[in-house]
Parts: C-alpha cells; structure tokens; sequence
C-alpha cells in the first residue's frame, strides 16, 4: 500500500476522507497534517515543512483545507516531489489552479483536481444517455443548509471562501461533465448577507436554456437535483447525482461511494503517472462572480 498524509483534519476529511483511505486496498494512512485534528492510531504533525523533511517515504500529499489556503501548501508539495490531489474547489482563483497544473507538469508528479460530485453514481450513465441527444433546457436545484454541512466555517462567507458556491460547484461539476455541449453564463443574481463577502443564494442563467436556483438557508429536506430535458424524455438527476432517473424509471441508484472512487482515481493517476486537471465549473463560479447582479439580503450569523 502506498502511503498517504492527509492535510486538514476538518469537517470533510473526517466525514469521507479517512474513511476512504481506510477501506481502501490502494492508501495506508500514514501522517496528518493538522493544528488542530489528528486521526487515532496515526502520525500527527502540526507544521507543514516538517512533515515534508521528515516522512521522505510519503509521496502523496491529499489535501483537505479550504480553498484559500491551498496553493501554498500545494505548491510546497510538488516543490517537495510529492504528487498532490486538492478537494474542491481546486483553489481560490484560476490563475493558481494553472499555475499549479504547469508546476506539476514540470516536477513529473501528478496533480488531481477532484470533483466528488462527478463519482455520484448516475453522472456517467447521465453523461452516456445524454451523448445522442437533442436538449431542448436543463435546471439546477441545489438547496441546503450551511449551518449543518459547514458548521460554523466562517472561512466560507469570507474573499475566497464562494459561497453558495462551495456546494453549488459539485452541481457545477456534473452539469458540465453530462452536457453534450458547451455552455456560458448570460446572467446571474447573487444574494449577498449585508454582514459577509460571499454570496448565500445565486440564481443563474445560461446559454442553451439551462438555469440554476442555488440557496444555502434550506433546512428540512435537502435538495441536490438537476433535470435535463431533451426531445427522447427527461433526464433527473436526484441525491447529488446519486441516483438517476430518466422518464419516470429509475436507472441507477448508488450509495454514496464517491471518495473511495476519487482515491481509486489517484491511485491510477499515480500509476500511470498522468494529472487530471480541469477547472470548468470554477469557470462559471468565475463569471457569475465577474457578471452577477450584487443584491444585499439579511445578515448572517452561524
Ligand atoms: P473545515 O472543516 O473548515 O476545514 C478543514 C481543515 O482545514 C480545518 O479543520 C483546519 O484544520 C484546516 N484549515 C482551515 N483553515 C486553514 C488555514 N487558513 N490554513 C491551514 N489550514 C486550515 O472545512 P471542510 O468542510 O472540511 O472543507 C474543506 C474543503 O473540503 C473545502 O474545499 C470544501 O469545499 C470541501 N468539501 C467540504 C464538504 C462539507 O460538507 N463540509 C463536502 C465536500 C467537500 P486545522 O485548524 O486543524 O489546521
């Protein structure tokens, strides 16, 4: 097995990463890299650098952090010959998330861009079907709670930190990995908290007939869904794109067994020394940010 280190002991890396790695035939957990969190039974460090000097034997750096921080240490690492995989969204702006993929490309270490949502186990069925057919429009509707999925992670209302984006990007990444054709933003609204600097609500609009409704003050049931229609029937994605729907059939329902395919992914990636690096939903977080009409709704407070 190979060993990883994992960077970041939140939210995500508890609730999915090292259970990943965990089950997996591929990844031995062997160091974190955390101020705060450490996972039982595994080596902890709490400075970057030093685990770089000292664990030579670790060639795969996972990192977990929220986007802002994350060139830094992505860049150390490939500095440091380590082959990198960087959660979602890749990075704070596209410039960096470039910058890294030429470093990577340099260095000879892979560079993996992971988009969870794409490993939800109707997207590549969705994407097959969709492959012959005419879409006639498409929705996004993309509804949860930020207080339950980012418990008081102020880093998410502050420059950088996206927003209703931060979920709304895994929308993002299947919409533009099912659709058989490109498409561009025309407008957007985006509903700012008079008291942050990201946006809680966006609703958005697209080239193709394609829209999007994204809000975080969803409690109850959580909504994670989008609808292709096209002229051989409607296309519905349910559950994160999870479960897969078309004319009324249900297709293909998973589990939620998107991370071990994401480490499944690196390990092949590694293996095969190539680097999959794609940033097209970050793309339209991008243009909704640059051509989005600005409105200003209540404060919020965790
Ligand atoms: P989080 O719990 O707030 O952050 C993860 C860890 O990153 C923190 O525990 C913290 O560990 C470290 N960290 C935070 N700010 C840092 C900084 N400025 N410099 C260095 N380390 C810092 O966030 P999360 O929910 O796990 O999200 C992390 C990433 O996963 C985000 O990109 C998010 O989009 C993605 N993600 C989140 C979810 C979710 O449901 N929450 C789902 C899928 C993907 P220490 O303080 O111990 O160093």
């Amino acid at each position: 097995m190979t060993p990883i280190c994992l960077v970041g002991i939140g939210k995500i890396a508890v609730d999915q990463h090292v259970p990943a790695i965990a089950r997996s035939d591929d990844w031995e957990l062997a160091a974190t890299v955390s101020r705060a969190g450490t996972v039982n039974g595994v080596t902890s460090f709490t400075d970057f650098d030093q685990m770089l000097t000292e664990r030579p034997d670790i060639g795969v750096i996972s990192l977990c952090i929220p986007p802002v921080p994350r060139y830094d240490y992505a860049a150390k690492a490939i500095a440091a010959g380590r082959h990198v995989m960087l959660e979602k969204p890749p990075g704070a702006t596209l410039a960096e998330v470039f910058a890294l993929a030429g470093m990577a490309q340099k260095a000879g270490v892979t560079l993996y861009t992971t988009w969870h949502s794409r490993m939800a186990k109707g997207v590549a069925p969705a994407k097959a079907w969709l492959a012959d057919k005419t879409i006639t429009g498409a929705h996004i509707n993309w509804k949860e709670d930020v207080r339950r999925w980012h418990p008081g992670q102020d880093w998410v209302f502050a420059p950088g930190g996206m927003g209703v984006f931060d979920p709304g990007s895994n929308a993002l990444s299947i919409i533009t990995e099912i659709l058989p054709m490109p498409i561009h933003l025309q407008s957007a609204k985006l509903h700012f908290p008079e008291n942050r600097d990201t946006p809680i609500a966006a609703q958005m609009q697209w080239t193709q007939n394609v829209t999007g409704d994204f809000d975080w003050r969803q409690e109850g049931p959580q909504s994670w869904d989008i609808t292709v229609e096209t002229t051989a029937g409607i296309l519905n994605l349910h559950d994160g794109g999870d479960r897969l729907v078309i004319s009324g059939e249900n297709v293909v329902a998973g589990n939620n067994q998107e991370y071990p395919a994401l480490y499944d992914r690196m390990a092949e990636l590694v293996k095969n020394g190539a680097s999959e690096v794609d940033v097209a939903p970050m793309i339209h977080v991008a243009d909704a940010l640059t051509l989005g009409k600005r409105l200003i709704v209540d404060p919020f407070h965790f």
